[in-house]
């Protein structure tokens, strides 16, 4: 496709990630301290030397092994010997990874965050077992995709009124249903999904579920031009039985944690 020209050679080439980050430096660094510049320095020298390597021919989930290898699926959380962290380096990583490539930092929310984020909760909530410690392994190391679920075609802007429906067997939870705007949704491994046993009564009774692909969910890919190196689905859970030891909450706590979790997260989208 011919694409059009607006702006020419001259300042083409100073538009460099090396001059846009000088000028990032000279506005933001005065408002950090000395952790926080270093950090910045650190990320912009990752950015400086992924850049070249970007094929913008694509999709954006081959560099989440790059990511991973640094730590840079998600800062909001300890993980591993990843330092510093909390939620101000979130927000400083998605700021970076934005210039670096907006699209990977769609899909890098969507993984590290929106899918990663509820392992952690987990387990600071007195989850057990080791199950979902090798989830959280193998997103935060970019070697696995996840994505999450709320977003349902009749529901949109309203998560709590879900018509995804949850069964509790003696194993674990059956869901039926299906999710929209799936980000990463086509590629993903790891599916963060909401749903609830009594769709009159969605605050006492949503579930939180980890659910991996192989469980039977199945994914039709959206067409969202905007975003082309970015898979984003039409997800949906027909009888998908999730084990016990992936049901991170049960009981309306599935309620709980997800507003827990949309105010980093949502920051998290923000940045
Ligand atoms: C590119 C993309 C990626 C996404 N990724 C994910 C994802 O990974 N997982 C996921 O679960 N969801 C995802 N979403 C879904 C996204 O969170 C929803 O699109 C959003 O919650 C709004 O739903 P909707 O698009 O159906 O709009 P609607 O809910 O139909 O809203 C339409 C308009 O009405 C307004 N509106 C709605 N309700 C009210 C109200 N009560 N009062 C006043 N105004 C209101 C809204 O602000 C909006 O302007 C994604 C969406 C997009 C576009």
């Amino acid at each position: 496709m011919f694409q059009e020209k607006i702006i020419n050679d001259e300042i083409l080439a100073k538009m460099s990630l090396e001059n846009i980050f000088k000028i990032f430096n000279d506005n933001v660094f005065p408002m950090l301290n000395e952790e926080e510049r270093k950090y910045c320095e650190e990320l912009q020298q990752f950015c400086i030397e992924l850049h070249p390597k970007i094929d913008k021919s694509k999709d954006v989930y081959v560099l989440f092994p790059e990511l991973g290898k640094n730590g840079y699926l998600q800062r909001i959380n300890e993980w591993k010997d990843f330092k510093p962290y909390g939620m101000k380096k979130e927000i400083l990583l998605g700021t970076h990874i934005s210039i670096l490539d907006p699209q990977l930092e769609l899909g890098r929310v969507a993984s590290g965050i929106l899918c990663a984020n509820p392992t952690f909760h987990y387990y600071h909530y007195g989850g057990t077992g080791d199950t979902i410690y090798k989830v959280q392994d193998e997103l935060l190391s970019g070697q696995k995709v996840g994505c999450i679920g709320i977003t349902e075609p009749e529901r949109g802007s309203d998560a709590v009124n879900l018509t995804t429906r949850c069964t509790k067997t003696n194993e674990g939870v059956i869901y039926n249903g299906e999710k929209v705007y799936t980000t990463n949704g086509p590629k993903a491994d790891y599916f963060c999904c909401y749903g609830v046993y009594d769709t009159g009564n969605p605050r006492d009774t949503m579930v939180q579920g980890m659910i991996a692909r192989e469980f039977g969910v199945k994914t039709e890919r959206l067409k969202i031009n905007s975003v082309p190196r970015v898979h984003i689905a039409h997800t949906i859970l027909d009888n998908v039985k999730v084990p016990k030891e992936y049901v991170l909450a049960d009981d309306g706590l599935g309620y709980t944690r997800l507003f827990e979790g949309l105010v980093p997260e949502r920051l998290s989208i923000m940045s």
